[in-house]
């Protein structure tokens, strides 16, 4: 047998080097029995890692936290954040690790990380433990919003660790390993302001500055170039979200990332039918993170950002205050940007056509699938068949035949590209339904399901025989959808 090229595996600790006050040295608990449930070789080989020794036994205890390799320090990142508008000042990674940053051969440098790995410091009641269900679906979800466009986290692999994990039931244990630009939050900001250490702020600013946003190191404010592309990251991330019909369902801040991708699949789930008031999550009964309230939220969320920074953005209070109020405007006109952009996509529009017609349009289909609860995903795709000149499979989805005829009659007359709609609105998406169905399964043993999901959303624009399941909303008998936290 060959000896595991461990070393070859190179992970840097610069985050542990640059923000020690941040990083606690950590090691993941022993996985009895890991077992692998799916491995992501596009993304392994992106990293320059061989999926052949990621599948081998050295490279299952890597992926679990066993196998540390020569020079890495595995660590537990410290952050705040405030949870349900209530600030939590010591939060941290209790269930997780950020093992080191690879650096791909393409040059991009990226955190590798992960979730499940056993207790922290900073576990307070929980665990430090993930389910197998759960860490299926955060892989399954962040993959497909890879493929709609949407920046995110990714995942690199689950692996079973053979340990049982007591929630309602005791169900089989597993950690994800996945990769980010970085693991830098809003939640991280918020964590070096309360220690009161300017310099710690400083060194967490100029890091993240070097890692995502690096023109704002040439800026006569830098920080405060810093707020504005983050603003602008977030802005047009939530955007995104939006279009695709995504509900996060737990936009704390430490849920927030520096980077703009989206991170943290816990409760998320997407729209089936169109309604702005769409909550999944079990335990947001008032609606905070409603699917409609997400753009205000992320405002929230960035004010609490720009508290953090205020003392780099000038050293007299109000002036701090002033530049930071500014830079937030700018959100709203991003967000509408970006949205209006993305709607315009969505229906195909030339470049001719008036940005106030396009607004009008969208708004008024909007509030057409709301009133009507039509699936939001088939309506958008439909709309492709109604462009060349078949309106019927958006007609069936809508009760209201005359307000919809009246619409299309508008749009139609703008001359839609069908073609670059289809590129744009997908077929297939994770649907409740079926992801449930999947890892149902897959807690069962039988990982088929997975794959075959994972196979229609990770190409969810290509319509393709054989997978007609995978494009319709769920049967009458689902029920409504309830996600759970901390799982
Ligand atoms: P999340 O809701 O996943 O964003 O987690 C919020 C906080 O709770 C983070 O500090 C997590 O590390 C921590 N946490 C969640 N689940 C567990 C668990 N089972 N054990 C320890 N800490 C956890
Ligand atoms: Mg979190």
């Amino acid at each position: 047998m060959s000896i595991a090229p461990v070393s070859t595996v190179d992970l840097d600790d610069r985050f542990a080097r640059e923000l020690g006050e941040m990083a606690l040295p950590w090691q993941a608990e022993p996985a009895p029995d890991p077992r692998l449930l799916v491995l992501n070789e596009p993304l392994a080989a992106e990293l320059g890692l061989d999926p052949d020794w990621l599948r081998g036994p050295d490279g299952l205890r890597f992926l679990v936290g066993n196998l540390v390799p020569d020079g890495a320090t595995p660590v537990a990142q410290a952050y705040a954040g405030h949870q349900c508008g209530g600030l939590v000042p010591r939060l941290g990674d209790g269930r997780a690790l950020l093992l080191g940053e690879v650096a791909s051969p393409d040059g991009q440098r990226r955190d590798l990380h992960l979730k499940g790995s056993g207790r922290t410091p900073f576990a307070r009641g929980g665990d430090g433990l993930a389910a197998v269900g759960p860490m299926l679906r955060e892989y399954v979800i962040s993959e497909a919003m890879q493929a709609l466009g949407v920046p995110t986290t990714r995942s690199l692999a689950v692996v079973a660790t053979g340990r049982p994990v007591r929630r309602e039931t005791v169900l089989p244990g597993a950690v994800l390993a996945r990769v980010a630009s970085s693991h830098l939050r809003v939640g991280s900001f918020q964590y070096a302001a309360l220690t009161g250490d300017l310099d710690l702020l400083r060194r967490l600013a100029d890091h993240a500055i070097s890692r995502h946003h690096p023109a704002a190191a040439d800026a006569p404010h830098r920080y405060l170039a810093l707020f504005e592309a983050v603003v602008a990251a977030q802005a047009s991330l939530v955007a995104r979200w939006m279009l695709v019909g995504f509900v996060h369902g737990v936009m704390n801040t430490d849920n927030m990332t520096i980077s703009g991708e989206t991170i943290d699949y816990g409760p998320c789930a997407f729209l089936d039918a169109y309604d702005q008031a769409t909550v999944f999550s079990s335990i947001d009964a008032g609606g905070r993170y409603a699917y409609g309230n997400q753009p205000l939220v992320a405002e929230w969320n960035l004010a609490r950002l720009a508290e953090t920074l205020l003392p780099l953005f000038a050293d007299d209070e109000d002036r701090a205050v002033a530049l930071a109020m500014e830079a937030l405007e700018r959100f709203r006109e991003q967000y509408v940007a970006a949205s209006l952009a993305g709607m315009r996509a969505k229906l195909g529009l030339p470049a001719g056509v008036e940005d106030a017609e396009a607004t009008a349009l969208a708004d008024e289909l909007l509030a057409l699938l709301q009133a009507n609860h039509v699936d939001y995903t088939s309506f958008f795709r439909g709309l492709g068949s109604a462009a060349r000149g078949d309106a019927e499979p958006v007609r069936g989805l809508v009760l209201d035949l005359a307000a919809i005829d009246g619409w299309l009659q508008r749009w139609r007359a703008l001359g839609p590209d069908a073609q670059a709609m289809d590129r744009v609105n997908p077929v297939y998406i994770p649907r409740n339904h079926l992801v449930e169905e999947a890892l149902t399964a897959a807690v069962g043993g039988d990982l088929n399901p997975v794959r075959r999901l994972l196979e229609a959303v990770t190409a969810p624009f290509d319509e393709r025989p054989g997978l007609e399941r995978y494009a319709g909303p769920a049967p009458e008998d689902f029920g409504s959808y309830v996600t759970f936290c901390g799982t």
